[in-house]
């Protein structure tokens, strides 16, 4: 009889319970539910280690029970999912037949008890592996080269596995090399080198120092030789590593396999982006090229066909060298706005802007586009007004809506100048073809053409808005259109004053 005259009591259970019930780490539970046995019971009760015979029974099979005599008292086991996972030895001799009913009831408590422990435990550990993974995730998914990632890659799972040395190992050829490393002073040495197979990989292994413990895991990049191995990450230390370190390090891999593609993903973008840029900056160079080469030619054709003109001429000679002359107009509009493309492209794409009399820019325009036919009325105000403006520039900006406005429309032309809210004014009307209101927006896109303007079959390339809007824009100012199809549109440079 132990506990008392009575023996121990039921309650007993209950005080079990409520003893070990916040006890959330493993072995705080065993302990806790030694010292109650202890004083309980009035015997010496201790924890046996997980290989201490006395954790089988005479069969040499796992303890089923949760109580079994012993020679020098009795042993309570803990047992879940039919496994002995501890036991206590409780000493004093022999118990009584109810004393035994109570105490294995109170052994079924201690491995409940227990076994909530140890999944709190592994819930904990799958906390910490995924807040590890999480951080592992935002370091090493940003890099854009293979070198630093595998520097940053190592160092992690070193401080993770507080191992002593890890190791990444790359693919080169028939081998793996390390490609990075990080390790503590004094730690024990890997090799730089190992063979791709598994089998060989532990053999080079084993003539390392001894003891250490190597965990590993290989590294396989889609795409990459077929699911074959395309590095191996490995860490040593001197504590083993149990299935919740090797889980913790084959994700590690999992990611760093997911850094090592965005790495390749982003050179492969950054190759075809530098070629790109190349063969744009070639397309440039030779379109200003051409076009600053066709000025001198042009030149000399138009000043020719002038002084035919003043020569003279008369019937279709005279009229053939006016064509000549119109065509070579537009030979040189063209190559201006080539090269005006051209240096828009360009990075450094700038003004030389000095303050001068907005007014007198717009008069010379409009006189030089209306050339003698009437179409274009101007409205300015009285005095000038004065902005700082690139004069070349501007300029070629302006011809070019005017331009349009003649083209595009065969009736009359407004231009007015105005100031109004702290902005100089330039509007361009005309009563022509209008533009479609989805495509309002598209004209000013390099190369964008109004559907109307190319089924009425109107010649143009598509560039002076886009130029136009470029210059007007680097000015700090805007170009914008109102336009009813059919009905005309009216174009608006804005500079701020
Ligand atoms: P394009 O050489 O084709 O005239 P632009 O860049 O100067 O090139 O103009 C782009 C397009 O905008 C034109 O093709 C035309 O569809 C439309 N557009 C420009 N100005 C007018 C206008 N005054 N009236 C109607 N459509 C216009």
């Amino acid at each position: 009889m132990i506990g008392g005259s009575e023996g121990l009591r039921p309650e007993l259970l209950e005080r079990t319970m409520l003893a070990l019930a916040d006890v959330r780490e493993p072995q705080a539970v065993l302990s806790a539910a030694a010292r109650l046995l202890e004083r309980e019971t009035g015997r010496p009760c201790s924890v046996l280690s997980p290989d201490d015979a006395r954790m089988r029974d005479g069969r040499g099979g796992p303890q089923s029970a949760g109580l079994v005599r012993d020679a020098s008292g009795v042993i309570l086991t803990a047992v879940i999912d039919g496994e002995v996972r501890a036991a206590f030895a409780l000493g004093g001799g022999d118990v009584s037949e109810p004393d035994a009913v109570v105490l294995r009831l109170v052994a079924g408590q201690i491995s409940v008890a227990f076994s909530n422990a140890l999944a709190f435990d592994q819930l904990r550990q799958h906390a910490v592996e995924g807040a590890a993974l999480v951080e592992a995730a935002r370091t090493i998914l940003g890099f854009t080269e293979l070198k630093p990632l595998a520097e940053s890659l190592s160092a992690m799972a070193q401080r993770f596995f507080h191992a002593e040395r890890s190791v990444l190992y790359g693919r080169a050829g028939d081998e793996l090399h390390a490609v990075g490393s990080a390790a503590l002073p004094g730690a024990g040495p890997m090799p730089a080198r190992l063979p791709l197979d598994a089998a060989g990989v532990e053999r080079k292994l084993a003539e390392g120092p001894q003891p250490r413990n190597v965990a590993l895991a290989p590294l396989r990049l889609p795409g990459h030789h077929d699911g074959e191995r395309s590095g191996l990450l490995a860490v040593l230390r001197a504590a083993p590593f149990d299935r919740a370190d090797q889980r913790l390090l084959d994700a590690l891999v999992t990611l760093a396999a997911l850094a090592i593609r965005n790495v390749e993903l982003y050179e492969q973008s950054t190759r075809a982006n530098r070629a790109l840029a190349e063969s744009n900056a070639f397309k440039d160079d030779l379109m200003a090229m051409f076009a600053h080469d066709f000025k001198g030619p042009l030149t000399v054709i138009s000043g020719y066909a002038e002084l035919l003109l003043e020569d003279g001429l008369e019937g279709e000679r005279r009229s053939a060298v006016e064509t000549i002359l119109g065509q070579v107009g537009r030979l040189a509009k063209l190559s201006e706005d080539a090269l005006a493309l051209a240096a828009t492209q360009s990075a450094g794409f700038s003004l030389s802007r000095a303050r001068d009399d907005l007014a007198d820019l717009v008069g010379e325009a409009v006189r030089d586009s209306d050339a003698g036919s009437g179409r274009i009325a101007l409205e300015a105000p009285a005095g000038p007004l004065v902005v700082p403006f690139d004069r070349t520039r501007l300029r070629h900006a302006l011809d070019n809506v005017l331009a349009n406005a003649l083209k595009y429309s065969s009736g009359p032309v407004e231009v007015r100048l105005a100031e109004r809210d702290g902005e100089a004014l330039i509007e361009v009307r005309d009563r022509g073809i209008g533009i479609p209101a989805a495509e309002l927006e598209r004209i000013f896109t390099r190369f964008g053409r109004a559907s109307n303007a190319r089924a009425k079959r109107f010649a143009g390339t598509g560039v002076g808005l886009y130029i136009a809007r470029k210059i007007v824009e680097v000015h700090g100012g805007r170009l914008t259109v109102a336009s009813l199809e059919g009905e005309g549109s009216t174009f608006t440079i804005g500079l701020p004053l």
